[in-house]
C-alpha cells in the first residue's frame, strides 16, 4: 500500500517477511507476488458474516458471546488506524471488532474460522503477532488500550440437525498484547527493504522452479 509517498506496512505483508525476505522485497519493492493458486474465498465469508452479526447488535454484545466476554463494542466502530514512523514507512492495521472496556479501554477482537477444533490449542505466532499491532496501533493513535486482545475461533461442529442450522462451538482466546514486538518487528522489516535484493529461500519450490527453467534456456 502506497499513500502519502510513503510505503505502508501491514501485519499481513510483514509477516511475508518471515516466510522470505526475498518475496518480501520483491512485494513492497517491485509489486511482484507469488501466484496465488486456487485457494479457499470461505474464512472471508465467516469474517464478513461474524463483522455484520456482531455490527447489528452495537454497542451490546451478541448472544454469542454473552457472558464470555465483558464490556461494549465500540460506538461508532473504527476500523482502520494509521501509524506514521518515518517519512518513508507508515504502518497500518484494521480490527475486526473492539471492544471497549468500563474504564473506557480498547480491546482489539479477531475473528478466526478454524477447520479443526481450535480449544487446547496452542496460539500461532502469526495470531499473536496480530493482537501485539492492534494494540500497537491504537496506543500509537493515543488510544487507552487494555493491553490485551481477543481471538473468537469458530468452529462447525458435528449434528444429527444440521438441517436446523450449523451448531458452531465459539471459543474465545485472550492474548496480552505486546506492543513493542510490533515495534521491533516494523524496525526489521524496515532494515529489509532498505537493503538489496535478498537470497532466495532454499526450500521454496517457485524460485528453484524458475532457477531450473534459466539454466535450461541458457
Ligand atoms: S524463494 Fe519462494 S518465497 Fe522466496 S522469493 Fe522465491 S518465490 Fe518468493
Amino acid at each position: 500500500m502506497s499513500k502519502d509517498g510513503r510505503i505502508w506496512l501491514s501485519h499481513s505483508g510483514i509477516e511475508g517477511l518471515s516466510r522470505c525476505p526475498r518475496c518480501f522485497w520483491l512485494a513492497y519493492h517491485k509489486g511482484i507476488r507469488q501466484p496465488e493458486g486456487i485457494v479457499s474465498r470461505l474464512a472471508n465469508r465467516f469474517d464478513t458474516v461474524l463483522k455484520n452479526y456482531f455490527n447489528s447488535f452495537r454497542p451490546d454484545l451478541p448472544p454469542m458471546v454473552e457472558g464470555k466476554l465483558e464490556g461494549k463494542l465500540q460506538d461508532p466502530f473504527v476500523e482502520t488506524y494509521f501509524v506514521t514512523i518515518d517519512n518513508k514507512y507508515g504502518f497500518y492495521g484494521k480490527l475486526d471488532e473492539c471492544l471497549v472496556s468500563k474504564s473506557q479501554e480498547l480491546i482489539p477482537i479477531d475473528f478466526k474460522t478454524s477447520s479443526s477444533d481450535p480449544r487446547g490449542k496452542e496460539t500461532l505466532d502469526a495470531y499473536q503477532a496480530q493482537i501485539d499491532d492492534y494494540n500497537f496501533i491504537l496506543k500509537q493513535n493515543n488510544k487507552k488500550i487494555a493491553g490485551w486482545g481477543y481471538l473468537i475461533y469458530v468452529f462447525p461442529d458435528h449434528s444429527k440437525y444440521l438441517h436446523k442450522g450449523f451448531p458452531m462451538i465459539v471459543h474465545i482466546v485472550k492474548l496480552i498484547g505486546k506492543p513493542q514486538n510490533t515495534a521491533k518487528r516494523i524496525a526489521q522489516a524496515i532494515t529489509v527493504l532498505e537493503g538489496k535484493m535478498p537470497l532466495s529461500n532454499k526450500d521454496c519450490n517457485f524460485c528453484s522452479w524458475f532457477d531450473k527453467i534459466q539454466s535450461e534456456l541458457e
